[in-house]
């Protein structure tokens, strides 16, 4: 391909909303612009990396016998009413009308999409298991689009779908997925970390994340120093803190103390000479769609309650909880979240604080709180003579002791683990790692082929729902992960497995017997199918260089007088990221080219 039959727009600037190195580089070398905020455009050059990732996630996937189909990306509405995520999905999934007045969604993931279709294929369980994939557009109206193609609302997911019969089946395939993943991941250049989403202390794996380590990561990991042991902070479990001992005098009894204008953990602190790992903090949580059964809670009675299509058959549109944790901690909304079987949760606003615990602000605590059900973290259960705001103003209790001066409604584990904490398999320390998240595998089990009604017929004849597992990769966060990792002040340095083309001919002049060479070794090297750019451009041979090494092209050759002019004439060859040039005859560049070009490939 000659340069200047293509279309790639070298910038020398920065973009200024590029504050990182990929979004920086893509737009740079000319791989991509934008067309407004989150949605962006591949021009010929990035398209062509695009496209080497598709390929290496399409070859993967037909490995493990997945079928590709091609659905559309507008969605009727009515699926995601079946499985319930109509209502769930927030405001990140588009709705649209169409002329009619019928309620349509640009897929954000195509779960129901997929299930809808395998409900009409599926008669007999000699068509299980079945996987079926699509690399196809996603919309999601993000919030803050971010880090170009990393976050953005136009995006391209590889999708899989599996079904099975049986608990063994899903596994099976879940597991070829996974190691697929890590095939992927490394025939692309990328180092990365899967990160279970399990706990630790229940071992097994429902759910696997394929983490790349980055400073402007999204998702904060939890690592064990000493094993494998490696979560999303989401999920991350540590060991439990020990049961209390049994003291040689017991607790005296609950005792109500004044403290005026101490409302805070830093000034009950003060006020009392202690730390913050006495106090049980209480904090009041808004909670919608909670699919938890609530009949008998505190306050639960006069609940609003809704039909669901998902699983369960009733939620609860919106209801209030308490969650109590040691003062030093944080509640991790998402363990909590999944605790309540809520599809979302947030804090309580101060007067609803103050109206649900009948006190200012500042003085929650679980002593006699009656209108809400009440979360107590394990750090509570552990907590041995605890102190805590009474639900009475300028009034905190000492001597507080967890199941005597309280009983929770539930007690789970929903604390957020930090560096330090101890690793629940192990024992080992645990650390913090910034990450982004490029693909992930989940055993959904029946959550959408029950609510859908899928079904097929077993061996006896007999009508059985099968079990599902989806998993997903995110091709254009998969790029810009790729120039992330490989990278240095001048550009991108690409794998070859991703590179646009895979090597460039610079002729130091374009003129003469100079030029006629590099057309002619172009076309030798396009016969042996390697990908060549030709820079034909007028411009000075370091302008040329400059840009060479902006769009990472692994193998530079110049064409130069000097060089063809020598009794055995020969070009430089250059690998992107190396210092060392060298020198190889006109007769044998063009197999030499094609050797290290296959070297890289086969690698
Ligand atoms: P995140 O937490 O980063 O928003 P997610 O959990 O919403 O990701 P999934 O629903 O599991 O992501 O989607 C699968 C993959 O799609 C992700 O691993 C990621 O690679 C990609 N992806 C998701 N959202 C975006 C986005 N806004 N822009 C680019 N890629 C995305
Ligand atoms: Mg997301």
């Amino acid at each position: 391909m000659l340069f200047t039959q293509t279309l790639i727009p070298t910038l020398r600037e920065v973009p200024a909303d590029a504050v990182i190195a990929s979004h920086r580089l893509m737009f740079r070398s000319g791989m991509l612009r934008k067309l407004a905020n989150g949605l962006f455009a591949y021009l010929p050059l990035g398209l062509r990396s695009f496209r080497k990732v598709e390929a290496i996630v399409r070859e993967e996937m037909n490995g493990v016998g997945a079928l590709e189909i091609k659905p559309t990306v507008v969605v009727p509405g009515e699926l995601w009413k079946e499985s319930g995520r109509w209502e769930t999905m927030g405001d990140a999934m588009l709705k649209v009308k169409n002329r009619l007045g019928g309620d349509f969604v640009v897929s954000p993931t195509a779960e129901e999409a997929v299930t809808s279709l395998v409900r009409d294929a599926l008669a007999s369980y000699r068509q299980l298991p079945l996987t079926i994939y699509q690399i196809n557009t996603k919309y999601r109206d993000e919030i803050r689009p971010r880090y170009g193609v990393m976050r953005s609302r136009e995006f391209s997911m590889k999708d899989a779908y599996s079904y099975h019969a049986d608990e063994a089946s899903l596994d099976e395939t879940y597991q070829a997925m996974a190691a697929a993943y890590r095939r992927i991941f490394k025939r692309c250049g990328l180092s990365v970390i899967p990160v279970r989403a399990d706990s630790g202390a229940m071992g097994g794996s429902d759910s696997e994340e394929f983490m790349v380590e980055s400073a402007i990561g999204d998702n904060t990991l939890i690592l064990c120093r000493d094993c494998d042991y490696a979560a999303n902070v989401e999920k991350a479990s540590c060991k439990p803190e020990a049961a209390p001992q049994p003291q040689a005098s017991p607790v005296p009894a609950l005792e109500p103390i004044h403290t005026p204008g101490v409302k805070t953990i830093e000034q009950l602190c003060a006020f009392l000479k202690t730390d913050a790992h006495t106090f049980i903090k209480t904090l009041i949580y808004r909670a919608r769609n909670v699919a938890l059964d609530l009949s008998g809670a505190p306050g639960a009675s006069g609940l609003a309650k809704r039909k669901s299509a998902a699983e369960a058959p009733e939620v609860y549109p919106e209801a209030f909880f308490a969650a109590a944790i040691r003062g030093d901690l944080e509640v991790n909304e998402v363990k909590l979240a999944a605790v309540l079987k809520a599809s979302e949760i947030s804090l309580a606003t101060d007067d609803e604080v103050e109206r649900l615990t009948a006190a200012p602000l500042g003085f929650a605590g679980p002593v006699g709180l009656t209108t809400i059900p009440l979360v107590a973290d394990l750090t509570v259960a552990a907590l041995q003579d605890g102190i805590t705001g009474a639900l009475a103003g300028d009034t905190h209790y000492v001597h507080v002791v967890y199941g005597r001066d309280f009983v929770p409604w539930l007690t789970a584990d929903i604390r957020t683990v930090v560096s330090g904490d101890r690793c629940a398999r192990c024992g080992g320390e645990l650390y913090e790692k910034k990450g982004n998240e490029l693909g992930h595998i989940f055993k959904l089990g029946y959550k959408y082929t029950r609510s859908m009604q899928v079904s097929y017929l077993d061996e006896s004849g007999q009508t059985c729902i099968p079990l599902m597992g989806t998993y997903g990769i995110g091709i254009d966060r998969t790029l810009a992960s790729v120039i992330e990792e490989h990278h240095d002040d001048e550009g991108i340095i690409w794998p070859m497995s991703v590179a646009p083309y895979q090597a460039i001919i610079i002729p130091i002049t374009y003129a003469g017997p100079v030029k006629a060479l590099a057309h002619t070794l172009a076309a030798d090297l396009e016969q042996s199918r390697i990908e060549v750019l030709l820079d034909d451009r007028n411009e000075r041979p370091g302008v040329k260089f400059k840009d060479a090494d902006l769009m990472g092209i692994p193998y530079r050759v110049v064409v130069g007088e000097k060089n063809l002019a020598r009794d055995v004439p020969a070009v430089e060859v250059k690998r992107r990221g190396e210092t060392a040039v060298r020198l190889v005859e006109v007769s044998k560049a063009e197999a030499e080219l094609s050797r290290l070009v296959h070297r890289e490939l086969d690698c």
